[in-house]
């Protein structure tokens, strides 16, 4: 299975290659709003997003590009559909990437406008194909949007970047479901070096939507599948990445912020334990160290589950044992608990 992919240079970040999984996000914001969309922008930031994209829908966002720019530490890319002359002016203002559908741009040269400006300026470009927007003959012969249709259209769209020898591009196509989606992008592995954008198209609310990412995108990541992922919400961006950083991390795959894991209680439980659970998760909030927190219910599984995490808190009948790095430590009445808890966490690690 081809795995590593070729590295693409997106302002400082990196896609492909050993590079880690990159996350990233879309503002929600009308991208003209220079002061909302900068303020969302340095939300994601401190959230932990990597890449940002910005839909650009006519001049008027495009001429407040480079503002945006200079005043975000993370780089920018433009979202651009139908008019290719959007994505000139995205280019002139020094946007970090672009992101295209060569087939709702029109004819092949004004894609190859673009594709002159991003080689002379070193911009990416991503080649978003959709499973909503194949062209007609592609359709025709497939009689559906299935993977084989969609990565065709893929490839179909890569002929005028190869003509012009231009690969500095990053792929994503998405099905109308889960599975296909899967299937698209097993193919575009197999077939393609260009670092893969994997997410779902209109995923959902935030249960519904974090679900099917984590099920889709996950099964993709364990295969070594996808350099850069978006979990698309109906939901404030940073939920997108909170949501990002989650799958990423039951894989083992990239370690950010805390990690909280909680028990689902059961009979044995004695202690109100989802709100101690919800306390300790809130609080931790305002830490930026990786580390794992074990909220367990009982002193008959917990102390193990507990003792694995770098602190951990096993509940017992109005107690709590506190553990830090594999040992127990204290012994504490129950309406302490969180409270010795962070006591402890304070003492063990320098920077929050
Ligand atoms: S840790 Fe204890 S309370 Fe929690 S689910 Fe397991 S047995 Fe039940």
């Amino acid at each position: 299975m081809k795995g590593i992919k070729r590295v693409v240079k997106i302002g400082a970040v990196e896609l492909g290659g050993n590079n880690p999984v990159v996350v990233q996000s879309m503002t929600k914001t009308k991208t003209r709003d220079v002061r909302a969309t900068v303020n969302q922008i340095r939300r994601l930031e401190r959230a932990g997003c990597e890449l940002v994209r910005l839909a650009v829908v006519d001049r008027k966002d495009g001429a407040v590009l480079s503002r945006i720019k200079k005043s975000v530490g993370i780089p920018i890319i433009a979202d651009i559909h139908f008019d290719y002359r959007l994505a000139l002016q995205a280019i002139d203002a020094g946007v970090d990437k672009i992101r295209i559908n060569p087939g709702n741009i029109g004819e092949p040269w004004k894609v190859t406008e673009v594709i002159k400006k991003a080689k002379d300026t070193n911009t990416p470009i991503r080649i978003g194909v959709n499973s909503g927007s194949l062209p007609r003959k592609i359709l025709k012969k497939h009689k559906h949007p299935t993977s084989a249709a969609i990565v065709e259209t893929v490839d179909d769209a890569l002929t005028i970047f190869r003509k012009n020898n231009f690969r500095d591009i990053v792929i994503s196509a998405k099905g109308a479901d889960v599975k296909t989606t899967i299937a698209v992008y097993k193919k575009l592995n197999e077939k393609f070096d260009y670092p893969l954008h994997i997410g779902l198209t209109e995923a959902g609310l935030p249960f519904r939507g974090g679900m099917r990412s984590a099920v889709g995108l996950g099964i993709l990541l364990n295969q070594g599948i996808g350099d850069t992922i978006r979990v698309s919400l109906t939901a404030d961006p940073v939920m997108e990445v909170v949501a990002a950083y989650e799958i990423l991390d039951s894989l083992g795959l990239r370690r950010h912020n805390p990690v909280l894991i909680s028990c689902p209680t059961c009979g044995r439980c004695d202690v109100k334990l989802a709100k101690i659970a919800h306390t300790v998760e809130q609080r931790l909030k305002h830490y930026k160290t990786f580390m794992k927190v074990a909220v367990m219910g009982c002193v008959v599984n917990g102390p193990g589950e507990a003792r694995e995490a770098d602190f951990g808190i096993a509940c017992g009948k109005k107690i709590g044992l506190i553990f830090a790095k594999g040992k127990e430590i204290k012994r504490v009445k129950e309406e302490c608990i969180v409270s010795e808890l962070f006591e402890v966490i304070d003492e063990n690690i320098d920077n929050r």
